[in-house]
């Protein structure tokens, strides 16, 4: 196309961009320097909330200051002018963008993976750990077609079977043959940038007559893949066997999931937490919530708290069966069951976000809001009003108390307004 033409064409297309939009009086200029602050400014300026970031003890009204998609600044009346977009959060809980340690975020690759960004509204969360969606035979397509392309930061384990949840609810360890050990351990070796370990799902439903042998291919997995600290997440069930057999298995960094499930055959049982479970935690096996939508049960997560089988990490275990389900996992509806449970808002935010971020291990600061650390937040009401909250056997407890998300933000950038330009992002 010759020259003439082009700026012709450009020139008409610059025109009806500016009609269309409204924004006729704008110049070029203007456009260029949306969300862009000048040397030593912000980018985005988040005044008046009050900030909850138990990585560093802080609960008080600051403003939030960030530049280049990282935090920059942290104190109360920082200067307005100096920030080249802003959202007022007064009145509001602003805290790290939540770190949900299991959920399922492989769309098209698994049978119930959900896409990570469409979630944002509803979980306020920035960091999804998709726990074994994929396997061996499709991990490649998890990371080059959804990892790579996803504002949300996501990592995953990968699964021991090799079609990972593709089969679902077919259960994928009734035939062995898919538990390829080496095929495990090289996919986990080859990802080690973003795969935390092997996953594995021991309840009836999917194992058969298969009993713990999935399991000890997991942890071997883990254990040929020469990935320091590689971690195997264990889902429990209705146990097929001795859990207590199981639970020996796992080792300390090991993380066992669906804890306070009511499946039957479970970490209580009659009205006692099994020493196996107590003993599991006190080597250093960390305790996973994984809500789902079958995992949840008050009358075994409240006899389990107080007899001292208390969580590391609160995830969602949000897929697509769950998320439809009566009780809705979204992580902030989850932690807001475990503050009517009795634990902190620091708690309960801590185990969503600096805690889970530490066992992630593989961004620095990951969880918090510590100068420098990738702007990931979320905004809440805190919203005062009685609720009625349902587990996943239909049990009810009243609650006071709910965290609402109001907005999300992934490296500085919020999901919806305002909008940067240009919007890009690493
Ligand atoms: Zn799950």
């Amino acid at each position: 196309m010759d020259h003439d033409l082009n700026q012709k064409r450009r020139r008409i297309l610059q025109g009806s961009l500016a009609m269309a939009t409204g924004l006729g009086g704008l110049t070029q200029n203007t456009f260029a320097q949306q969300g862009l602050a000048k040397p030593g400014g912000y980018d985005l300026l988040i005044t008046g909330a009050r900030v909850i970031d138990p990585s560093q003890n802080l609960d008080k009204i600051v403003d939030i200051a960030i530049r280049n998609g990282r935090v920059v600044d942290l104190k109360p009346d920082l200067p307005r002018d100096l920030a080249a977009q802003q959202i007022d959060a007064r009145g509001r809980v602003l805290t790290p963008g939540l770190v949900d340690l299991h959920a399922h975020t492989y769309p098209q690759g698994s049978a119930i993976g959900l896409p990570a960004d469409e979630l944002a509204q509803f979980t306020a969360t920035t960091t999804f750990v998709s726990a074994g969606d994929a396997g061996g035979n499709n991990f490649s397509a998890f990371r080059h077609f959804f990892q790579a392309q996803t504002r949300s930061r996501m990592y995953a384990f990968v699964h021991i079977s090799s079609i990972g949840l593709a089969g679902f609810p077919v259960g994928e360890m009734k035939n062995m043959d898919y538990a390829n050990v080496d095929l495990a351990a090289r996919t986990l070796d080859q990802n080690q940038d973003i795969a935390l370990g092997i996953k594995v799902r021991e309840s009836l439903d999917v194992v058969g007559d298969n009993g713990i042998e999935p399991l000890k291919r997991a942890r071997l997995a883990a254990e040929r893949s020469g990935v320091k600290g590689a971690r195997v997440m264990c889902h429990i069930g209705n146990a097929p066997g001795d859990l207590g057999d199981l639970l020996n298995l796992l080792r300390p960094g090991d993380i066992l999931t669906h804890v306070y499930s009511g499946a039957g055959n479970n970490t209580v049982q009659n009205g006692k937490v099994i020493a196996a479970a107590l003993e599991a935690k006190k080597r250093g096996v960390l305790i996973d919530v994984g809500h789902g939508g079958g995992s949840f049960d008050f009358t075994v997560a409240e006899p389990a708290l107080q007899q001292g089988l208390t969580p590391d990490t609160i995830s969602s275990d949000l897929h697509a069966y769950s998320g439809n389900s009566p009780s809705i996992p979204f992580l902030p509806q989850v932690m807001s069951k475990f503050l009517t449970l009795g634990f902190s808002l620091s708690q309960v935010i801590a185990m969503a976000t600096n805690r889970p971020g530490e066992i992630i291990a593989r961004t620095p600061l990951l969880g918090t809001l510590k100068i420098g650390a990738s702007a990931d937040i979320a905004i809440f009401d805190l919203v005062d009003k009685p609720v009625e909250w349902l587990d996943t056997r239909g049990n009810k407890r009243p609650g006071s108390v709910s965290l609402v998300p109001v907005q999300t933000i992934r490296a500085g950038i919020p999901f919806g307004r305002p909008f940067p330009s240009p919007f890009s992002f690493s």
